[in-house]
C-alpha cells in the first residue's frame, strides 16, 4: 500500500488551504485567489459577514429546531447551501428572508430543507421522490401529472410529519428574542444555523425542545472518535489548545478577524471551546442557585 507523503511545510499548507476553503466557500468560483485577491475577500466580506450572519434552520411546529443547516447540507433543489446566497452587505427587510441557489441555470429562489430517510430522498405523496420535483416555486412534480406540488408525509424524529415543518432564516437578534442559541463569531462562510459541536445532532438528541440545551459535559468532553462526523474529526482540537490562556471575551469583529492566523488552533475550534466553557460555566452557577452573572463581572 502506498503511503501519501507530503513535502516539507506540506501539513501547514493543507491547513491552510483548507481554512482558505472554509472562508472563501464557493466565492471563488472554483479558481483560487491570489494572496491580494485573498487579502482583498477578508477585508471585505469579513466584517459583514460577522455582523449581518443569517441563521438557518428546520423548525417544528412546536418550535423545536429539528435541524440546523450546515454549509453541506442539501436544498431542495439537491444544492448545497454554501452553494447559496448566504452574505448580505445589508440584511434584507423582507420576511421570510429567501436565499436563492447562485447555481447557473437552477431555479430555487429560496434554500429549502428537505429532510433524508436514512441516505435516501423522501418521497411526495404522488410517490415521486423530492428531487424528481422542479425547484422552481410550485415544486410540481417533473415525473407525473397528478402532483399538485411536493408535499412530504415523513414523519420528523419530533413526531410531526415534514409538511408542518418550516425553513426558517433569522438573524442574531431574531435567535436571541426566540432563546435560541446563536454561538461564536465565525468568519466561515455558510455556517447556517451551525453554532456548536452539539449543533450536528437532530433536534430530538439535544434533549431539549427549546434547541438551547446541551448535551451533559461528559458528553461534549468524550473523545472524539474515528467513527464521528468528520466535520468533528477535522475540528479535533490540538492537546496543546487546552494550556492556551483565554483572552477576555467582549472582543468585537475585528480582534476576531486579527486572530485568525493563531497558530496552534483552529478557530473553529477555538471559538467552540470557548463557547463550551462558556455553557459549562454557566451550569456551574446554575447548580450553585447562583443568578447568572454578565461576562466580565466578578462574583463577590
Ligand atoms: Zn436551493
Ligand atoms: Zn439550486
Ligand atoms: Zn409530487
Ligand atoms: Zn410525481
Ligand atoms: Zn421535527
Amino acid at each position: 500500500m502506498e503511503r501519501l507523503t507530503l513535502p516539507p511545510g506540506g501539513a501547514a499548507a493543507v491547513d491552510e488551504y483548507l481554512e482558505y476553503r472554509r472562508i472563501v466557500g464557493e466565492d471563488d468560483g472554483g479558481k483560487l485567489f491570489t494572496p491580494e485577491e485573498y487579502e482583498e475577500y477578508k477585508k471585505k466580506v469579513l466584517p459583514m459577514r460577522l455582523q449581518n450572519r443569517l441563521f438557518v434552520s428546520w423548525r417544528s411546529p412546536t418550535g423545536m429546531d429539528c435541524k440546523l443547516i450546515g454549509p453541506e447540507t442539501l436544498c431542495f433543489c439537491t444544492h448545497r447551501y454554501k452553494q447559496h446566497k448566504t452574505d448580505f452587505e445589508t440584511v434584507p427587510q423582507q420576511r421570510p428572508i429567501e436565499l436563492p441557489c447562485r447555481v447557473t441555470g437552477c431555479q430555487c429562489k429560496a434554500y429549502h430543507y428537505v429532510p433524508l430517510n436514512g441516505t435516501q430522498p423522501v418521497r411526495c405523496r404522488c410517490k415521486h421522490f423530492a428531487d424528481q420535483h422542479s425547484a422552481a416555486l410550485g415544486f410540481a412534480c417533473n415525473s407525473c401529472s397528478k402532483c399538485s406540488g411536493f408535499h412530504s408525509c415523513f414523519t420528523c424524529a419530533c413526531g410531526q410529519p415534514a409538511y408542518a415543518h418550516d425553513t426558517v432564516v433569522e438573524t442574531r437578534q431574531e435567535r436571541l428574542a426566540q432563546g435560541k442559541p446563536v454561538g461564536r463569531d465565525v468568519p466561515y462562510a455558510a455556517m447556517g444555523g451551525l453554532t456548536g459541536f452539539s449543533s450536528l445532532a437532530e433536534g430530538y438528541m439535544r434533549l431539549d425542545v427549546s434547541g438551547i440545551g446541551a448535551p451533559s459535559v461528559a458528553v461534549l468532553d468524550s473523545p472524539v472518535s474515528a467513527t464521528d462526523h468528520p466535520f468533528l474529526r477535522a475540528l479535533q482540537m490540538p492537546s496543546t489548545s487546552a494550556s492556551q490562556t483565554l483572552t477576555d471575551g467582549n472582543e468585537g469583529p475585528s480582534t476576531q478577524i486579527s486572530s485568525l492566523r493563531k497558530p496552534e488552533e483552529d478557530d473553529m475550534a477555538y471559538f467552540e471551546r470557548r463557547y463550551q466553557e462558556r455553557i459549562k460555566m454557566e451550569k456551574s452557577a446554575k447548580q450553585k442557585g447562583k443568578a447568572l452573572l454578565p461576562p466580565g463581572t466578578k462574583p463577590s
